[in-house]
């Protein structure tokens, strides 16, 4: 029986699949987490605690439980937990991705320095400092632009500004997110800001699973919505992509070109690329796998889940298939409708009566903030939909959130 710790941030949605898939795959399973577990007090020795941000105290924690019984494989879920597994897999001496590789995966600048210099097509970039003058840096500009913090995910702080006043608008709105309380700890990241020339086209977000340097297209997915800005919401994701064969070749060997050249080798990858006239760019790669509950329109083989193929990587246990089940499947990430706080959510059942609708997640529950982007970062739900065709699914999912009904009360003075 293989050992797998498994490192869970308090935040996630995704403990529930994770761990659903270690256990079909028979592991023995230890759960990292930020906080103390009730279970722990039972001494079962499946769970750790440890601040994720200090990896000394991980590591003291870690190499007790690897002393008790050796771990084949520490896997994280997000952008934070995977550098910390790759860290600690270091110090262990287990497979891992380069360490440096797992921390630029996390930075955007050192990221596209890092493609720049291997000739990933990228859009054209440039760090600054809040502490520059910006003003002047607005007079020297090429509009439309992108601004967007280093480290931050979800779309959160990114802003299209097309002109100087537009740009000098969303530096200092930026400034501000990256000053809120629960992102004190971002430290250097939070001086500085990227500006980006604008991608115009359709954007498509790649699932992919690296093993030993090979890059597997899970899924391609398109997305519908235009996403010209001024913010960029995450609504739609629907599989298989509607693109032209030739043109998805393209997007997989561009993300397998931006995976190599960052020394990712192994495990999952989730890229996000615009396909304009000049070809496909990629906007940005993160070493882990699709994040909210979207994993779950994906089934491989004969009913595999995407974590189970993660963990199957991870512990260099045979995969039988990278090849997607079933038809057209997609997600529908609910968006943020305005800044409120939430009272109540008609229509779930009429969403649900929605031909091709699977299922409707609220994740939110009442009496909660609700922040749209760019200074909010997570979404109020997921609708979930299959079909006979993409199309099917994408007017599905939109008639769907037709049917919802998001009851608000203003925000609290407290929230932006
Ligand atoms: P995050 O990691 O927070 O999701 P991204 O850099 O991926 O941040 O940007 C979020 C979204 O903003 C992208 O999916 C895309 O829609 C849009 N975007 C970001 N940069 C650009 C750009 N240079 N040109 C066009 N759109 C962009």
């Amino acid at each position: 029986m293989q050992r797998l710790l498994l490192l869970l941030p308090t935040s996630t949605y995704r403990a529930a699949a994770f761990i659903g898939a270690a256990r079909r795959l028979e592991l023995d399973l230890v759960v990292g987490s930020e906080r103390s577990h009730p279970f722990q007090e039972r001494r079962s020795g499946g769970f750790l605690s440890f601040d994720f941000l200090r990896l000394d105290l991980a590591l003291r924690e870690v190499r007790a439980a690897a002393a008790v019984r050796p771990f084949d494989a520490i896997v994280g879920v997000d952008d934070a937990s995977t550098e910390l597994a790759t860290r600690l897999s270091e110090a262990l001496a287990l497979p891992h991705n380069p360490v440096a590789a797992a921390a630029a995966a996390r930075d955007k600048y050192k990221m596209r320095r890092i493609w720049d210099e291997h000739d990933v097509p990228i859009p054209r970039f440039a760090l600054r400092s809040f502490e520059d003058d910006l003003v002047r840096e607005a007079a020297r500009t090429v509009f439309p632009c992108v601004v967007k913090p280093l480290t931050l995910s979800a779309s959160r702080g990114v802003m299209r500004a097309n002109d100087e006043r537009q740009f000098l608008g969303a530096v200092r709105r930026l400034e501000a997110i990256l000053r809120s309380p629960d992102l004190a700890q971002e430290g250097e990241a939070s001086r500085h800001l990227l500006v980006e020339s604008f991608v115009p086209g359709r954007e498509v977000a790649l699932e992919g699973l690296l093993s030993q340097g090979r890059l597997h297209v899970l899924a391609l997915f398109d997305k519908p919505d235009p996403l010209d800005g001024p913010f960029f919401e995450e609504t739609i994701y629907v599989t298989p992509s509607r693109l032209p064969t030739a043109e998805q070749s393209s997007i997989a060997a561009c993300a397998a070109h931006a995976a190599a050249a960052m020394g990712l080798a192994d495990g999952p990858v989730h890229a996000e690329l615009r396909v304009g006239p000049d070809g496909p760019r990629v906007i940005e790669l993160a070493a882990r796998s699709i994040g909210g509950l979207c994993s779950r329109t994906l089934q491989f083989g004969t009913g595999l889940s995407l974590e189970e193929l993660i963990l199957r990587q991870a512990l260099r246990l045979p995969i039988p298939t990278f090849e997607r089940a079933g038809g057209a499947t997609g997600v529908m990430m609910l968006p943020v409708p305005r800044a409120g706080v939430l009272r109540e959510v008609r229509g779930i059942e009429r969403a649900l009566d929605v031909p091709g609708i699977e299922d409707v997640a609220i994740t939110v529950h009442p009496d909660q903030d609700l922040v749209p982007l760019p200074e909010g970062s997570s979404y109020p739900g997921f609708l979930f939909a299959d079909g006979e065709t993409p199309r099917a699914v994408e007017s599905s999912l939109r008639e769907a959130h037709r049917r919802l009904e998001f009851r608000l009360a203003p925000p609290r003075a407290s929230v932006v």
